[in-house]
């Protein structure tokens, strides 16, 4: 498994898809880490890669401290307890992707209110309405927005999904509706609410995402391999 292999690859996968397109936007390609070790992630910060993601606290607390190549963006894209915010903040996140209830928004909201700090936060949606997945509905969600909008120490920068993960074309219907919701909350202009990010797109489906309107990419396997875990959890 070569990783600088890989992450060459899929960057030039990117571009293709994009001037298919005739797109000329920018993608923001998060390496998700979970699971490798810190020597893997740099190597990968070493091969091109800028953004990482983690989806679980307590892992992340034993890495992401101890890497020693720089990055630009750290990503939460997991789902966050309460009782994590803290330490998830300690992190200094670019972005919370997570952020999956009102109540998740209002305590975020204070913790950073208490140490004077601000966070930049997607809103994910749970667009296939599993109910194993976390995430507001599309019919709550512009409501959420608006009162999640009302609290100064959180910026909304966005939207997340997580697509089907049994087959990447059941995805795209669901990435379409993810696309019109971003556009129709951009145009409401809520103050506070500054739609830059869709992130939507893993490695079975990152094709389809981008066809759809997806401008952040959050990819595991096809960078690193299979995941085994166990070691690093
Ligand atoms: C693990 C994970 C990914 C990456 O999945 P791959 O299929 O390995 O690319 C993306 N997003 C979230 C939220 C994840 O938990």
């Amino acid at each position: 498994m070569n990783i600088a292999e890989n992450i060459k690859h899929l960057q030039d996968n990117i571009a293709d898809i994009l001037s298919r397109l005739n797109r000329k936007d920018e993608i923001t390609l998060v390496a998700v880490t979970k699971t490798h070790p810190v020597e893997i992630i740099e190597t990968a910060l070493q091969s091109g890669i800028e953004h990482i993601g983690e989806n679980r606290v307590q892992e992340a607390r034993r890495k992401i401290p101890f890497l020693k190549v720089p990055y630009k963006g750290f990503h939460f894209i997991g789902h966050l307890q309460s009782n994590k915010i803290n330490q998830v903040l300690e992190l200094k996140p670019f972005l919370i992707q997570s952020v999956h209830s009102l109540e998740l928004a209002k305590k975020l909201h204070l913790a950073l209110g208490r140490t004077n700090r601000t966070q930049d936060i997607l809103i994910q949606i749970n667009s296939s309405q599993e109910f194993s997945k976390n995430g507001f509905s599309f019919a709550e969600v512009t409501n959420a927005i608006c009162q999640i909008s009302t609290y100064s120490n959180l910026h909304i920068k966005g939207l997340m999904t997580i697509g089907m993960l049994a087959e990447p074309e059941v995805s795209r219907p669901l990435f379409a509706r993810m696309k019109s919701l971003f556009e129709e909350i951009k145009a409401l202009a809520i103050p506070n609410v500054d739609m830059q990010y869709l992130s939507m797109g893993m490695s079975n489906d990152y094709v389809q995402a981008l066809e759809e309107g997806s401008n952040m990419l959050r990819i595991g396997t096809a960078i690193f391999g299979e995941r085994s875990y166990g070691v690093n959890e």
